[in-house]
């Protein structure tokens, strides 16, 4: 399996920068993600990767070696498309030695390839059927084996899941999560779904026009986003971005509703970021400056509260079922070593250790 790597790469349309200068590189065996809205150049990069389209600058490598003139039959990528894409008159058996087939390659190795796949996917005692017998779930499995059969440099996965209702689409993310770790490959996969990346990668790409604006775990990302449209782009409700300035020896911001000692902050904020799982809403009993609550919504686990403090809308994510009424005055704090402080044009400011203004 195979290492993959932008170097500053470039693809225009016309007037449309649809990749802008991206470098990023899959390690080998690695489960990526691109994550962005529409139209962030998801797709393209997928392109360019099999060798669909050339890039208008850069370089494109495949372990090491620039590809940029190699052919997508050399380049030997797997796209796994959809499940619309399998032969609807041939079993599932035979969908999967189709690739094998087209390449002339010996009967006892195609059908020991076929085995080896049918048993990863757990599809043994579905190879019979054709796909209109199969569940979303299973046909995109056999998808999944139609490309692992072909051995591939890496397999590319263009939003796969998409189509598929909720309790479908969460089913089928684990089980990739799990062919990819069992198989042992390169996936890069392309997603819109915050929920879907955040769990199924191992590392992701986040595009914003083409851009990449960061690179990392999820994890690590969502806990230190390099700028307030990553911040706002990765979570659910929305991080909290809330303008910000010093008075006196705090940061204050929401109205006065919400303080930060400035010994705790880092100098020159001008937007705190705060998780709405990381705002803390207590009764108003006086003292400093109370939020609102406006609306209150009951999920089960956990309640979303909006909340108004000096005609800033916040939203707070509270465990659990808490007594909370509409129109209720609360007072709002935080620990600051959760907020996430950003400078003049949005990018996060390092957190000095130990620092004092
Ligand atoms: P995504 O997959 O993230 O939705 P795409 O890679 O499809 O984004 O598109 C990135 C940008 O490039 C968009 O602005 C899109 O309109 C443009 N684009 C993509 N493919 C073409 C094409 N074949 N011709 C012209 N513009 C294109
Ligand atoms: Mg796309």
């Amino acid at each position: 399996m195979a290492e993959i790597a932008f170097r500053n790469v470039t693809k225009r349309y016309k007037d449309t920068l649809a990749v802008d200068d991206a470098s990023f590189t899959v390690a080998e065996n690695e489960f990526f993600c691109f994550f962005g809205p529409p139209l962030s150049g998801k797709s393209t990069i997928l392109r360019l990767i099999l060798g669909l389209e050339k890039p208008d600058a850069g370089e494109i490598l495949i372990d090491g070696r620039v590809v940029n003139d190699t052919s997508p039959a050399a380049r030997n990528i797997a796209m796994v498309f959809q499940n619309l894409a399998l032969f609807p008159h041939m079993s599932a058996a035979d969908n999967v030695r189709f690739p094998l087939k087209e390449r002339h390659e010996p009967p006892a190795r195609i059908e020991a390839r076929l085995k080896d796949a049918a048993e990863k996917l757990h599809i043994g005692h579905i190879l019979h059927k054709l796909p209109g017998q199969l569940s979303g779930g299973e046909r995109q499995r056999v998808a999944i084996a139609r490309a692992l059969v072909r051995d591939p440099a890496a397999y590319l996965m263009d939003d796969p899941i998409s189509a598929l209702d909720a309790r479908l689409r969460e089913e089928t993310r684990v089980e990739l999560k799990r062919i990819q770790r069992e198989a042992g490959r390169t996936l890069i996969y392309v997603t819109h779904d915050q929920e879907e990346a955040m769990s199924v990668a191992d590392r992701m790409a986040i595009l914003e026009r083409g851009a990449i604006r960061q690179v990392g775990r999820p994890v690590d990302i969502y806990d230190n986003p390099a700028t307030t449209y990553v911040a706002r782009f990765l979570g659910s409700p929305v991080m909290n971005i809330l303008a910000t300035r010093r008075m006196g020896s705090d940061y204050e911001a929401a109205g006065r509703a919400l303080r930060v000692a400035a010994e705790d902050a880092v100098a020159g904020a001008v937007e705190l970021g705060l998780r709405p799982e990381d705002l803390h809403v207590a009764p108003w009993e006086g003292g400093g400056e109370p939020a609102t609550v406006t609306e209150v919504e009951p999920l089960g686990g956990y309640t979303v509260v909006t909340l108004k403090a000096g005609d800033q809308p916040l939203r707070a994510m509270l465990r659990g079922q808490p007594e909370m009424r509409v129109g209720a005055q609360v007072a709002l704090s935080c620990d600051p070593a959760k907020v996430i402080y950003f400078g003049a044009g949005g990018a996060a400011l390092p957190r000095v250790r130990g620092a004092r203004q």
